[in-house]
């Protein structure tokens, strides 16, 4: 049985912080956090690990390569960034990639990857409107079709957890009810559909929107879109990429306040981060990344550079709200949205160990996924883990 203490000046729970305690994992879980009676004899903070619901790739490697190192490159990367879990992000491209891009990331589970936990495939394409394609190929999208769907589904067995959509197609709402059936998270995206269609598709079981503002009919006063949507249904999980790029820093904040919980930062990023200033693929779509900034020849924004740890601290600057609450929309919040919270996304009894420690300055000095540790800069000292004899 392995026994492990973590002595914290402040642990981060969903209702704030608690100071001076001490987190006793076991086997990779979470089984008690006592406060301390003693001095707190290392100044460092607990939070739960973050949780990327949507990202492609980073440094040069990408899911839609199907391959097992770039999805441990994935991985690895996510962890230095305060990253525990994530969902590997596919693109639109031929039914033979995507289907080798699902199938990996179902291998990839099962042989294990050595940084953040990779929970599943996220299906981003091909159904989307051309209106807002984005980065995705106009030729290669389509209808959603089911018999394809299908097929994906059984091939990915139960790896492929999320499939984002446009709901203006006439079979739409029978296929958005039909994966909600199975439990398969459905998000609105690229997506030209107007307020009504969309608060359908809501109201038929989709969850939310993908990167909201971006690739989605925009709000108007009288006819308030895909946008006034997201930011008035209640239950709308809505996804957004602060990274002050993709959405005006007063429309974060917008979004901030109408949405609340359901509001949940991802980065949306691919291959070109932490990578310098070149050309890349996205899928089959080269792209030009300058200064953090990814764009198509068109001049289309295709995907981001950014990391979930720049978006927490983004999203307080942006919003005037602390650190610890903008925290919650990397972590505790999309843990709820994936309805994985009662083993992810916060520091609870029974819990999984999936920690970010931080030191006085804020700064991530280690991430621990599964109770051991996945990351560690220089400034992580090895005796803030103490491994007392169990009584
Ligand atoms: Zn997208």
């Amino acid at each position: 049985m392995e026994f492990k203490q973590i002595h914290a000046k402040q642990v981060l729970t969903p209702v704030g912080w608690l100071d001076n305690v001490i987190v006793t994992i076991q086997n990779g879980i979470i089984t008690d956090i006592t406060p301390s009676d003693k001095p707190c004899p290392n100044q460092i903070k607990l939070l739960p690990a973050l949780i990327d619901t949507h990202i492609h790739g980073v440094m040069g490697a990408d899911t839609m390569d199907a391959t097992h190192e770039s999805l441990n490159t994935m991985s690895n990367f996510l962890a230095q960034h305060g990253v525990g879990a994530f969902l590997a992000t596919t693109v639109t491209e031929s039914h033979d990639k995507i289907e080798a891009a699902l199938r990996q990331v179902k291998n990839s589970i099962q042989q294990g990857v050595t940084g953040a936990t990779l929970l599943g495939s996220y299906l981003e394409g091909p159904f989307f409107n051309a209106i807002h394609k984005g980065a995705h190929p106009e030729a290669l999208l389509q209808a959603p079709d089911r018999a394809t769907i299908e097929k994906w589904l059984i091939l990915a067995e139960g790896t492929l957890k999320c499939i984002a959509l446009a709901p203006e197609y006439p079979n739409a709402l029978a296929i958005i009810k039909w994966l909600r059936h199975q439990n398969i998270r459905v998000m609105i995206g690229h997506t030209n559909a107007d307020y009504q269609t969309t608060k359908a598709a809501l109201l038929a079981g989709a969850s939310g929107v993908v990167h909201c503002y971006n690739g989605m009919s925009g709000l108007h006063h009288r006819n308030p879109g895909v946008v006034g949507a997201a930011l008035s249904i209640d239950h709308c999980q809505t996804e957004i990429i602060v990274d002050g790029h993709h959405v005006h820093p007063a429309a974060v904040a917008i979004a901030h306040k109408c949405c609340g919980e359901n509001l949940l930062l991802i980065t949306d990023a691919m291959r070109a981060t932490g990578m310098p200033n070149g050309d890349y693929y996205l899928g089959q779509l080269r792209v030009h990344m300058k200064d953090n900034v990814v764009r198509t020849d068109d001049g289309n924004l295709a995907g981001s550079t950014l990391t979930l740890d720049c978006a927490v601290n983004n999203l307080a600057n942006f919003t005037n709200t602390s650190f610890d609450k903008a925290w919650l929309h990397g972590s505790y919040y999309p843990a709820k949205a994936l309805g994985i919270d009662n083993t992810l996304g916060s520091i609870a009894p029974d819990k999984i160990a999936n920690l970010v420690v931080l030191n006085e300055q804020n700064q991530l000095i280690a991430t621990l996924v599964k109770g051991n540790i996945v990351y560690q800069s220089n400034q992580f000292n090895e005796q803030y883990i103490t491994h007392p004899k169990q009584v």
